[in-house]
């Protein structure tokens, strides 16, 4: 209800301040949708730039550019992609070992008892392979192996290029009605002390004035947080890491279907290969390592010719108090950041940028909207944030303060819970719209080190005999499905030659 009872001011003009991936990902949605009925501008600066990183997804990419109505071979060759089937963990556990998160599902469920049930028994009776052989994804990732599969049976995501991602949306954003501004925003006006935002000042004289802003201009959060004073929920207590530090290398060999993460003393290193060449950084904290030491430290751990000079970034692990305040909304870095394991800040952008489709106030802007939103991405991202905590909590790495903490912190309850659930019934359960689904939990709890201490009974209904026919059964349709797909790299140039300029 509108208590005043006065009609509010429709939403017919929307300005979205930046453009890196969260503005360009706002604008094409919106465009997309509402580029015929709304006046969309987008505002960014050559000069400021974007972050330039962020080239790992998740498989939910792909909802994002069936509602923008993508081409995948035109976007991955425009994009330099790659098809991504999982992530693989060294040294997570304790330096040496290695696990694989891959994407999908893993073995067979029944109804009563997840897939792990049935393989913790198999594995104490020695009929079982490892976790990933029972993985379509895990398994063709480790052979370097990909093509598309009838009914989803291989679930991917991609590595891309962010430069580009950005360009090629903007170029789709604009064919859908949206305006770029180029310039650089000195002030954001109010209506009044405490008013709604009115309009972007920018250096050149221009004003850009609008009904609802969107705020993309990444860690600065110029609207959000230094206009509107939202403050920010620090969460480096449970997240260790403030710093990345990042360098783009030359490929030696073909792109693998997936990223490599290696746990460190000071930190961990990421490794996503792309068609054209390697993005590399290291994420480390700030008390481990210092920002003059990290390039070097960095160049030692890379393969290939380093493409430019490593760059530092500082970030705060954590989020704004509410990303939804007035006509403001925050989206990407400005409304916080949880460092990149698990590749999931674009897709918390892509979250945001459709529930702001879905609750668009084109008929005013109401605090019930605004509520509903910084519910449901809370939600989302304390959801995220537990998962990323899972990697550094559950570790038998000691060789720093930084594991050494990690494993004495308390985390937060709804990870305690989980865990503890996990250690000792070996169940996950899954409310319905988390992002991370059983199979994920699973790979990573075990991957991390963390063996059940029981299984569902239902595993025990199965006599030996039937356990190793059952499991080996279940190995081998993994193992000759992998042994048909093509090699990775070549799949993915057959795939893009027909959008590739000739010559
Ligand atoms: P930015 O890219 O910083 O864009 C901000 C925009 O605002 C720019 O266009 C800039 O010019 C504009 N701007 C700022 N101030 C002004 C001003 N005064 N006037 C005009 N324009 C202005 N995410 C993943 O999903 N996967 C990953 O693998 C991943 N890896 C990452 C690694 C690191 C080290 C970091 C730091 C982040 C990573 N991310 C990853 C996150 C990802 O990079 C970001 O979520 C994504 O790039 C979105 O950034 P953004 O658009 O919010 O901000």
């Amino acid at each position: 209800m509108n208590p005043s009872a006065e009609p509010l001011p429709p939403v017919r003009r929307v300005v979205i301040a930046g453009g890196g991936t969260a503005g360009w990902m706002t604008a094409a949605l919106l465009g997309k949708l509402l580029g015929k009925r709304l006046a969309l501008q987008l505002v960014e600066s050559d000069e400021i730039g974007t972050v330039g990183v962020g080239e790992a997804t998740i498989p939910s990419m792909r909802l994002f550019h069936e509602l923008l109505g993508l081409d995948e071979a035109e976007f991955m060759a425009a994009t330099q992609a790659v098809f991504k089937l999982g992530i693989r963990f060294d040294g997570w556990k304790r330096p040496g070992e290695q696990y694989f998160h891959g994407f999908g599902t893993t073995g067979r469920d029944h109804w009563s008892a997840g897939f792990q049930h049935f393989w913790l028994k198999g594995m104490a009776r020695g009929l079982a392979q490892p976790y990933g052989a029972y993985s379509p994804e895990t398994t063709a990732a480790l052979q370097n192996r990909f093509a598309h599969l009838p009914d989803g049976a291989l679930n991917y995501a991609y590595h891309l290029d962010a430069t580009r991602y950005a360009r090629y949306l903007r170029g789709l954003a604009e064919g859908w009605g949206v305006q770029r501004i180029e310039g650089k925003i000195a002030a954001v006006h109010r209506g009044g002390e405490g008013g709604p935002i009115t309009a972007l000042q920018l250096e050149n004289g221009a004003r850009i004035e609008g009904d609802l802003f969107v705020d993309c201009t990444g860690f600065r959060a110029l609207l959000l947080g230094e206009t509107l004073g939202v403050g920010y929920e620090d969460w480096s207590h449970w997240l260790p890491c403030d710093r990345a530090v990042a360098v783009q290398t030359r490929s030696v060999r073909e792109a693998s279907p997936y990223v490599d993460v290696t746990a460190h003393p000071f930190g961990w290193q990421w490794r996503i290969p792309l068609q054209h060449r390697v993005g590399n950084g290291l994420v480390y904290s700030s008390r481990e390592m210092s920002d003059a030491d990290a390039p070097e430290v960095l160049a030692r751990h890379v393969e290939g010719e380093l493409l430019a000079a490593p760059r530092v970034l500082r970030f705060r692990p954590g989020r704004r108090e509410k990303a939804w305040v007035g006509n403001c909304v925050a989206i990407g870095l400005s409304s916080g950041f949880l460092e990149p394991l698990e590749s999931t800040s674009i897709y918390l952008i892509q979250r945001a940028a459709i529930r702001l489709a879905q609750m668009f106030p084109a008929g005013g802007v109401r605090p019930v909207d605004a509520d509903e939103f910084n519910r449901q991405m809370g939600a989302d991202v304390e959801h995220v944030r537990d998962f990323i905590i899972l990697h550094y909590h559950v570790t038998q790495r000691d060789d720093s303060a930084l594991w050494r903490n990690a494993r004495a912190m308390a985390v937060p309850e709804t990870l305690r819970r989980r865990i503890q659930l996990f250690a000792e019934t070996g169940r996950v359960f899954r409310p319905l719209d988390e992002l991370f689904a059983e199979n994920s939990w699973v790979q990573v709890m075990m991957g991390q080190g963390l063996t059940p201490a029981a299984h569902h009974p239902a595993a025990d209904l199965m006599g030996d005999a039937e356990l190793g026919q059952f499991l080996a059964r279940l190995q081998q349709q993994v193992a000759q499905q992998v042994a048909r797909l093509p090699a990775h790299q070549g799949y993915v140039e057959r795939l893009c030659a027909p959008h590739r300029p000739p010559g």
